[in-house]
């Protein structure tokens, strides 16, 4: 389809993962993407993967000056803030140095790019801000998630925050609350956990366990849901949580 034909989008974390499945779900939905990562050997891949117009270029979301000149000068009418890190651990774990950077890199990115991002969406009259929550966080809590739960929790806010402000000038802000998704990350997770337990199907169990209907998402069922939000068909919701989770908290 060409349900996107038309739309600039930039992502954040689109090497791997949700953001890469995104990239390609859109470009391939006619979007010219501008897609950014830190690591550039997985992102030199995604241009032919995906096929479409997808320019791909390093970027790192936890900094101000090149985040200010790249998103700029990409003017997106679509952002999509996918850049997150999982911290293990309850509050009594968490060091400072883990708050103050899951504090940077999964909510002030945030800021970051929808700054350099919002006055171009003002001046041409519309856009739509698609933010990485979670699932955990405001949704739910998951044992050993304290740091990763209140940051993406605040991503909730910031995203309230930047719809209500600009609800009236064609600005939509809405964010995504998945439940587990399969990506290189998560099975770095499960590894260590099994590792924890001397036992990786133990560890492997208990992750799908979270998820009443068996199994984990894939990152293409996620993709699905920001392909919607970046297209005019969602142009009646702002403001919103949508929730992703396989039943996880609807039960
Ligand atoms: P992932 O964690 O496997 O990949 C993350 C990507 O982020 C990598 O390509 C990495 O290079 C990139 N990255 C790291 N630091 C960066 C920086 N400073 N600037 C730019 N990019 C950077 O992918 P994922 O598991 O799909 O997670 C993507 C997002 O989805 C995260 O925000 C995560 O919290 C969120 N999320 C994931 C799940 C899940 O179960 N996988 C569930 C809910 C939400």
């Amino acid at each position: 389809g060409q349900r996107l034909a038309g739309k600039r989008v930039l992502v954040t974390a689109a090497a791997q993962g949700i953001g890469r499945a995104s990239a390609i779900a859109m470009a391939r939905e006619g979007a010219t993407v501008f897609a950014t990562d830190v690591n550039t050997d997985l992102l030199g891949t995604l241009p032919e993967e995906a096929g479409g117009s997808v320019e791909a270029f390093a970027l790192d979301a936890r900094d101000d000056a090149s985040v200010k000149t790249e998103v700029a000068r990409a003017e997106p009418d679509v952002l999509f803030n996918c850049a997150g890190f999982v911290h293990h651990g309850s509050v009594l774990d968490a060091t400072d140095e883990e708050i103050d950077f899951a504090m940077d890199l999964n909510l002030r990115s945030m800021v970051r790019t929808i700054r350099a991002a919002l006055p171009g969406m003002l001046e041409r009259g519309g856009g739509s801000i698609i933010n990485m929550s979670s699932a955990v966080g405001s949704v739910i809590g998951a044992p050993n998630r304290f740091v990763y739960g209140m940051t993406k929790a605040a991503v909730v806010g910031l995203t309230k925050s930047v719809a209500v402000d600009y609800i009236t000038e064609g600005i939509r802000c809405n964010c995504i609350c998945p439940g587990t998704v399969e990506s290189p990350s998560w099975h770095a997770r499960v590894k260590a956990l099994g590792e924890k337990l001397g036992n990786y199907d133990e560890a492997m169990a208990q992750f799908v366990a979270r998820q009443p209907m068996g199994r984990v998402a894939s990152p293409e069922e996620i993709a699905a849901l920001v392909v919607y939000l970046a297209s005019d068909e969602s142009a009646f919701t702002t403001g919103h949580t949508h929730i992703i989770d396989g039943g996880w908290s609807g039960q």
